[in-house]
């Protein structure tokens, strides 16, 4: 069953439906008319994925240079992501990479050019697309005050977008990035409160960034940063996190790994498993979770069940779109 991807939601399309029908279906709204490729009402844009050459048949050569489609005609014949004419180009804006390192042996950091008036909060998430316009979210570590963005991307074996980033993008390229999105981010306000951040892999890039932004708030309360990976290799930044754990008094660093035999300074074991067994009593604390799904989803409702409140716990789970 092919699926489409809409203004941040998933929908199967059953056999011998349009992508019109389906959003009609499933309740979303859109604007439409005749239904049959002639009004035209209903045109929107493709995304990513391929649209039927039928959808595109009445259309002039501008709009299809602009991927625009007529959905009401057509039945998708591979997983697409569309929106309203118009609203990815208001979206995505244009930057230039300005360098890149190697974190670890899988690990990108990319800083971008940060654009005139690009609003966000260190924590957030934008979309970075390829150069076939594929998008794919990434957290955002840099700071508020910064000239720059600052991405960390994992590559993924065969990844369209973490494998053009890792191997392709070069410092001085030109890319699209769309605004600063989510709600995993540092609020102000509750200065004292303890704070527990647990993140695997790339996890670590919004956490980074959330730190920063807390101590920049003059953050008083503790904060215990735990930052996992299956083997000791997919850990990075570990020893600017140890400088900044000795230079900050209320701020705690535990980096660990799923193995039985580490090195002096790493723990051995899950980084959430050894968060809720180290913290206890989560009553008053403020909760970051972020990288892998399962350990997201798992690791809420634990910290839920150890006293944290729901509206104190902020996650950040990195689900796959491709998945
Ligand atoms: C809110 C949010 C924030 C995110 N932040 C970051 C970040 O800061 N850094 C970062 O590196 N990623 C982050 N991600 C994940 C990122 O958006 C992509 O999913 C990831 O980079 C893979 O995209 P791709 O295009 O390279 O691979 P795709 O082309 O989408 O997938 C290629 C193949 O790899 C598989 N695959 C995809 N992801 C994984 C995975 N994690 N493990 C194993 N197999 C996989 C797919 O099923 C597919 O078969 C975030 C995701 C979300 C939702």
């Amino acid at each position: 069953m092919t699926k489409i991807q809409f203004e941040n939601q998933s929908y199967s399309v059953k056999s011998g439906e349009s992508v019109l029908d389906c959003l009609i279906r499933e309740g979303v709204a859109v604007e439409y008319g005749c239904k049959s490729g002639g009004c035209q009402s209903c045109k929107m844009e493709v995304v990513s994925g391929v649209p039927t050459e039928q959808s595109q048949s009445g259309l002039d050569d501008s709009e299809k240079a602009q991927n625009y489609f007529l959905p009401c005609i057509c039945m998708p014949e591979q997983d697409m992501e569309v929106a309203r004419p118009g609203a990815d180009a208001v979206n995505k804006l244009e930057t230039e990479v300005l360098a890149l390192t190697m974190l670890n042996h899988e690990v990108l950091r990319i800083r971008l050019q940060r654009p005139d008036n690009y609003d966000y909060f260190p924590g957030q998430f934008l979309n970075l697309y390829n150069p076939d316009g594929i998008g794919r979210a990434y957290s955002i570590a840099s700071q508020a005050e910064e000239s720059f963005l600052e991405l960390h991307i994992r590559h993924v074996p065969n990844g369209k977008v973490s494998g053009w980033a890792n191997t392709q993008l070069k410092a001085g390229d030109q890319v699209s990035i769309s605004q600063a999105a989510g709600d995993c981010f540092y609020t102000p306000g509750n200065p004292e409160q303890p704070l527990l951040m647990i993140g695997t892999g790339t996890g670590l890039a919004p956490l980074f960034g959330i730190l920063r932004d807390a101590l920049r708030h003059n953050h008083r309360g503790e904060i215990h940063l735990y930052h996992g990976s299956s083997v000791i290799e997919g850990l990075y930044m570990v020893e600017e996190m140890r400088v900044m754990a000795d230079e900050v008094e209320n701020f705690f660093y535990y980096p660990c790994v799923g193995q039985d035999s580490v090195p002096k300074g790493i723990f051995s074991g899950r980084e959430n498993q050894k968060a809720l067994a180290d913290r206890g009593d989560l009553s008053g604390w403020r909760v970051y979770l972020c990288g892998h799904e399962e350990m997201v989803t798992s690791t809420k409702e634990k910290t839920f069940l150890a006293g944290a409140s729901l509206n104190d716990i902020y996650s950040d789970p990195f689900i796959s779109v491709a998945a």
